[in-house]
């Protein structure tokens, strides 16, 4: 909305009327020094490479605000149907080298950072990660919003802005430290505040009803405390298209009446607190990755961005077409990632009815055709529920619709299997006992007309187990989409060595079309396409092990097989399992077994949520085990272990192209799909895994012959657990053995006497729910394989080279045509022809 400055007498003109903005090195070398020098006010003198980071960014920036008000303007003038993804991560990492590379001035760029004496490799470092995210959920959402622009959907991401992104880890005497990320205090060119579409969030009070002046009843939500939302909007451009869509954070703030009570009874320093309350609500993001936060300040983060995207997208619509709604369904769509958002189901309602005027059945059904929800896990510590109580106080109107969703639901399931009280108990919203508890999960089923899964296994296992209930009675609602990753980042990105490569053999068609690998599979049999991809990967290699030299105070050698798994710490993706086979080699070693000995160096990283003791003792224990093997001469080149700190996007950047094995070794029925397989697998690793998640569907597309596959099924797993016997397996295994006796004895804590008692003990627990033991051989087995085939390089490289080619399916660009074919059905539209 143009505000209203012109004056009533001047000729009328266009103020956002500009000539367009230059994509070669000369420009890109004038805007820089403009920014550079007077914008940011810095001079030959300055030695920090921020200012010549900002400087760049800024003169990108312009780039992309120019596409992205086209790309506005377009979607405004063809009123298109529109998806919205409500996520309450966004793990987007860097944001420069990215928007380089999708405006296709990269080399522009680069000559003229040259011609000015710049290290571009320096100045992109010098990037903050946006860390707004925990892991593979978050991540999976930046990767989503970059394919809905290179596909070009109308799609804008909804998330918050936090103040404090996901913590810096630090590791103080093999201990995982954390440090906050304030990743805001050098300021973000990539954002624009718009203090215009600010919206108002309701918490607290009471409601009220009242007959209106047509005879409805109507409910009135009052006495409420009230947070501003203040959006922040971050350009998403498509590849080399013209698109530019829109990322909006929201930023909780006080609003300006806050303090007038109490400012006037004299309470100043109150007033102040209560502001602060106010503005803490999008302070930091929850550390826990896969796991329940039960805390009240969760669920107002949740509610903020439910309601204020919502009340977005419908101010958005009553703008354009005023308070007909009978259209809305058709041309909005909103995708939940995971149950975060899913207070969204009965906010839409709330401002429907509440504020719009709309009857329930009028609400409802618009709410049902709006709504599609994401599953991301089965584990079910991670299905949320928040306490009626807690609900009831903080979003009284909210909790009264919910109860009233559950009356209507109740009586559909009682109309369907009529005298079943079972399952009404086993289906109900609220879970009954001693605290009542909405079920998160359950309002986004029953709210929504999609119900997805994010690889075929996850998704078949909702349908049987988790959600059978729902299945029952909506069988059509519940679909599959296997996750995905940008090609952009995760391969033309951050290997542009091999990119390069893959052009030069195969056209560039593959970076949005990534089918097109496939037609690298014949050059695993020509010697010289192998001898050049050796040599891409040893570069690779060579780049990840300087890029870590600073930090790490171990020698790597790089002819060593490097066997990778950076993912976060948790007991269910058995990093613990990893450790068991590192210290088997070792004891190898010790023991002279070493005929035919493959180097190895094992990397692990990822970070532990602060909370989760059992995960922080694990890394202690990779630590510790780290610091005897490589201080040990018999062990020498043979064998390394190295914990990689902090590990984040862009770490992981330069991770997955060096990397020859990937390790995905989850207990089977626990991993929803993983997405860091995928990254690895695209480079040219080697993956040992499970029949989990996704892995399964990258073996079937690779071949089973070119993926080291271990482990007991799913089904296997669940038919073993009620008699589960670890110590039989030790009993049985003289390797397993080995290990235990050295774990046991305290052979890597040997001044730090019992700190491993716990993770031995439950890994040694028939009740271990991971059943870390009952993968042992089977998984050292692998691993005798994955050296078998090592010692074969040419061998090795045509896998490598065929992992790469079978990548095609895991680009975001299918799942997100998946999404959109079957759940959100937009039409592309091609911003550059209008
Ligand atoms: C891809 C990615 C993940 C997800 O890894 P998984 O192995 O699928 O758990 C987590 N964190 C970061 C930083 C990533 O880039």
């Amino acid at each position: 909305m143009p505000h209203k400055v012109f004056s009533k007498s001047a000729p009328k003109a266009d103020i956002t009327k500009l000539p367009k903005l230059g994509m070669e090195k000369k420009h890109i070398t004038a805007d820089f020094k403009h920014y550079y020098s007077h914008r940011l006010g810095r001079d030959e003198n300055c030695r920090s490479p921020h200012y010549a980071y900002e400087a760049l960014s800024l003169t990108i920036s312009d780039r992309l605000v120019e596409r992205w008000k086209k790309t506005y303007n377009v979607y405004r003038d063809e009123d298109c149907k529109k998806a919205f993804y409500l996520s309450m991560e966004f793990l987007m990492g860097r944001s420069l080298s990215n928007a380089m590379l999708n405006l296709g001035i990269d080399d522009e760029v680069n000559k003229a950072l040259y011609g000015m004496g710049l290290e571009a490799e320096e100045l992109l470092e010098s990037e903050p990660d946006a860390g707004l995210g925990n892991g593979g959920l978050g991540r999976l959402a930046a990767c989503f919003i970059d394919s809905c622009a290179t596909l070009q959907l109308p799609v804008t991401g909804y998330g918050l802005r936090y103040e404090y992104g996901m913590f810096t880890q630090e590791i103080v005497n093999g201990e995982q430290v954390e440090k906050p990320d304030h990743w805001l205090r050098n300021g973000n060119v990539w954002e624009i505040e718009r203090p215009e579409y600010m919206t108002r969030v309701k918490f607290g009070g009471h409601t009220q009803s009242h007959i209106d002046e047509h005879g409805n009843r109507r409910t009135s939500w009052v006495d409420t405390h009230d947070v501003l939302a203040m959006p922040y909007d971050t350009p998403v451009p498509g590849y080399k298209n013209g698109t530019v869509n829109t990322l909006r954070l929201w930023k909780a703030i006080a609003t300006e009446e806050f303090n007038l009570q109490e400012f006037n009874a004299g309470d100043y320093a109150e007033a102040v607190a209560q502001k602060n309350t106010a503005e803490n609500i999008t302070m930091v993001l929850y550390p826990n990755d896969a796991n329940e936060n039960g805390k009240a300040l969760r669920l107002q983060q949740q509610y903020l961005l439910a309601s204020a995207s919502l009340q977005d997208v419908i101010a958005n619509w009553v703008g354009r077409h005023g308070r007909n709604f009978s259209k809305f369904a058709e041309k909005n769509c909103f995708q939940l990632n995971d149950t975060h958002p899913s207070i969204a189901v009965a906010e839409l309602m709330r401002l429907l009815m509440d504020i719009h005027g709309l009857s329930w059945n009028e609400a409802w059904s618009i709410t049902r055709k709006t709504m599609a929800y994401t599953n991301h896990t089965l584990l079910p510590e991670a299905l949320e529920k928040w306490s009626v109580n807690l609900m009831q106080n903080l979003l009284p109107r909210l909790m009264e619709i919910i109860f009233e969703i559950n009356a209507h639901f109740l009586a559909e399931v009682s109309a369907h299997w009529p005298g079943e009280s079972e399952r009404l108990t086993r289906m109900s919203l609220i879970e009954e006992g001693h605290v009542k508890q909405v079920r998160m999960a359950y309002l986004a089923i029953v709210g929504s007309f999609s119900v997805n899964g994010v690889a075929e296994l996850h998704s078949k296992l909702l349908k049987e187990g988790l959600f059978k209930d729902f299945y029952e009675l909506w069988p059509d609602k519940f679909n599959n989409k296997t996750n995905g990753v940008t090609p952009r980042r995760w391969l033309a990105g951050c290997n542009p060595e091999l990119a390069e490569f893959i052009t030069a053999t195969i056209g560039d068609a593959w970076i949005t079309d990534l089918s097109q690998l496939i037609r690298l599979k014949p050059y695993a049999e020509d010697a010289a396409f192998r001898k050049t991809w050796r040599d891409l990967n040893q570069a690779s290699k060579q780049r990840l092990v300087d890029f870590k030299k600073a930090e790490l105070d171990v020698d790597i050698n790089v002819d060593a097989l490097f066997d990778v798994q950076v993912k976060r710490i948790h007991e269910y993706k058995r990093q613990m399992l990893n450790v068991l086979h590192v210290i088997h080699l070792y004891d190898r070693i010790k023991r002279g077994d070493t005929q035919n000995w493959v180097a190895r160096c094992v990397l692990i990283g990822g970070k532990a949520a602060p909370g989760y003791v059992m995960a922080k003792k694990i890394i202690k224990l990779i630590n510790n085990v780290a610091s005897v093997i490589n201080n040990d001469p018999d062990v020498g080149d043979k064998l390394k272990l190295v914990f990689l700190p902090n590990y984040r996007v862009s770490a992981m950047e330069k991770i997955c192209p060096g990397a020859d094995l990937s390790e995905q070794i989850s207990t089977a029925g626990k991993e929803a799909s993983g997405t860091g397989n995928m990254k690895f697998m695209m480079n040219g690793s080697l993956t040992i895994g499970t029949l989990d998640g996704a892995n399964i569907e990258i073996r079937e597309e690779v071949g089973e012959e070119n993926f080291f596959l271990f482990g007991l099924t799913e089904a296997e797993v669940e038919a073993l657990r009620p008699n589960y016997n670890p110590q039989s397996y030790i009993d049985q295994d003289g390797d397993l053995q080995g290990v235990m006796h050295l774990l046991e004895c305290g052979h890597f804590n040997q001044f730090e006497p019992g700190i491993f008692d716990d993770v031995i003990g439950a890994i040694k627990s028939p009740h271990d729910p991971w059943m870390t033991i009952a993968d042992f051989r089977s998984y050292v087995d692998a691993q005798r394989r994955v050296d078998q085939a090592w010692r074969d390089q040419e061998y090795w490289t045509k896998m490598s080279i065929i992992n790469t080619a079978a990548s095609g399916k895991f680009s975001t660009d299918r799942t997100i045509g998946d999404y959109n074919r079957e759940i959100w059905n937009l039409s592309p539209i091609d911003v550059n022809s209008k």
